[in-house]
């Protein structure tokens, strides 16, 4: 097998939150980058710019700092300063405040869309990144120095080759499948319903909700004008029912969830939803690619930590291939092996973390409900296991990348 002269040094298939964030985070470096998107960032029907609000942790906010984007957001983010999580019908809750961390907050809310429109108006700043839209990429085939694939276009096909292919097309890939990585879908039955209410008489106080109820978890995130986003989960019927309700009715759902500790619910916003899964896989590297963001780790929202988590997978890769660049090392080479290792720990921990959340509090009240209870009131006593998952909250546990540290690549 003869080497072939890529056509670019990175390819990325997907551009959504994480796939642009990547795009961004490479692009001073100055290598040709190449970022393919099946649908344009602002149409309607564009899957990961909606109208779903992310809770950003602190790591994320240094992260987009870092590549230029948290300026474009920063004026119409809201900032989270305390969490609390209870569970309906329980003594127990937990607080986290920014305070007590010593951070000015834990994390902040934005829009979805406003931060895919800041990370493609970034994308189009630069001269080395070319944006590929509406296309996408089939047909991988690992070659000595590159990998050949080819570009689907609207104006029809072209073959294209790069140093190193990266995933980023969220939980339903096919090139992942396509580059013999399999995944594993565990079904949650549950759907997340999404949207924002106005809460009468409430304080604004920066405080986000985790409220778990037998019928599933309602986190509210505080947002601008005074109102809140709701992820409200239920299971699939439920769901189904739930999105036939009027607002009025919906509205006594949220009440029925939540009770009247904020004030009442009212003036509803537009609702969506999302059938909940987790999906993984089985690996997050081949010869010459790298799988990042949701096409590696799709999760359930209750905990606010999907896009987080795929961030932090940004900074790590896009770290590893700055380093081999710099060192004149093959950035599709040994450059993976590292990505993969240093990405372990923290991508089992969070999914772990959140899948246990929803496996702990889908069981019956009766046969863990008290030990639930007295778990999340002895998590609020005790100092040090506080400490240590807040920082892995705030996205500030384990090995930092440069970019989470507020520093340059
Ligand atoms: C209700 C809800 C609330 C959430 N809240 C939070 C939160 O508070 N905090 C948080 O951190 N995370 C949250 N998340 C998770 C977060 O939305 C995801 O982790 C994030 O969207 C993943 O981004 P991604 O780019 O990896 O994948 P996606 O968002 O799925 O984007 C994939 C992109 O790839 C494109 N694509 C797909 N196939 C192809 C192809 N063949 N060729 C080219 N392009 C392709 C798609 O059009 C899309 O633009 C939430 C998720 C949900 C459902």
């Amino acid at each position: 097998m003869s080497a072939v002269s890529p056509d670019c040094d990175v390819l990325i298939a997907g551009g959504g939150l994480v796939g642009a964030s990547l795009a961004v985070a490479l692009a001073p470096l100055g290598i040709r980058i190449g970022l393919v998107e099946a649908v344009p960032p602002g149409s309607d029907d564009q899957p990961s710019f909606d109208d779903r609000t992310i809770a950003l942790s602190r790591g994320s906010q240094q992260i987009l700092d870092a590549i230029g984007v948290w300026n474009d957001v920063a004026a119409e983010a809201v900032a989270i300063n305390e969490i609390h999580v209870s569970e309906k019908g329980r003594f127990g809750t937990a607080q986290l405040s920014a305070r007590e961390q010593g951070v000015p907050a834990l994390g902040h809310v934005v829009a979805s869309r406003e931060l895919g429109r800041a990370l493609w108006s970034r994308v189009s700043a630069f001269a080395n990144v070319r944006a590929h839209c509406p296309a996408r990429l089939s047909g991988p085939a690992v070659d000595a120095g590159a990998i050949r694939l080819q570009l689907e276009r609207e104006a029809g096909p072209v073959a294209v080759s790069t140093g190193l292919l990266v995933v980023a097309e969220g939980a339903r890939s096919g090139l992942r499948q396509a580059l013999g990585i399999d995944a594993s879908e565990t079904d949650y039955g549950q759907v997340a319903i999404v949207g924002n209410v106005a809460v009468a008489g409430a304080p604004s106080d920066c405080v986000a909700h985790e409220r778990f109820t037998a019928d599933g978890p309602l986190a509210l995130l505080p947002w601008r004008h005074g109102r809140y986003a709701f992820v409200l989960a239920r299971r699939r019927e439920a769901a189904a029912d739930a999105m036939k309700l009027a607002d009025g009715e919906f509205l006594a759902l949220l009440d029925q969830a939540f009770g009247r500790r904020l004030g009442r619910f009212e003036s509803l916003g537009r609702r969506s939803c999302y059938p909940l899964s987790l999906v993984r896989a089985g690996r997050i590297v081949a010869p010459r690619a790298a799988v990042i963001g949701n096409a590696a780790h799709g999760l359930h929202p209750v905990a606010g930590q999907g896009f987080n988590l795929g961030l932090r997978d940004v900074a790590t890769l896009a770290e590893v291939v700055a380093d081999a660049v710099r060192d004149g090392q093959d950035h599709g080479g040994a450059a993976l092996e590292r990505y993969a290792a240093w990405r372990g720990r923290d991508q089992r921990n969070v999914v772990a973390f959140t899948d246990g959340l929803i496996r702990l509090f889908d069981l019956p009240l009766a046969a863990t409900g008290v030990a639930r209870g007295a778990g999340l009131a002895l998590f609020d006593i005790l100092p040090p296991v506080k400490r240590l998952l807040a920082r892995e909250t705030m996205g500030l546990g384990g090995r930092m990348t440069r970019l989470a540290r507020g520093l340059p690549l």
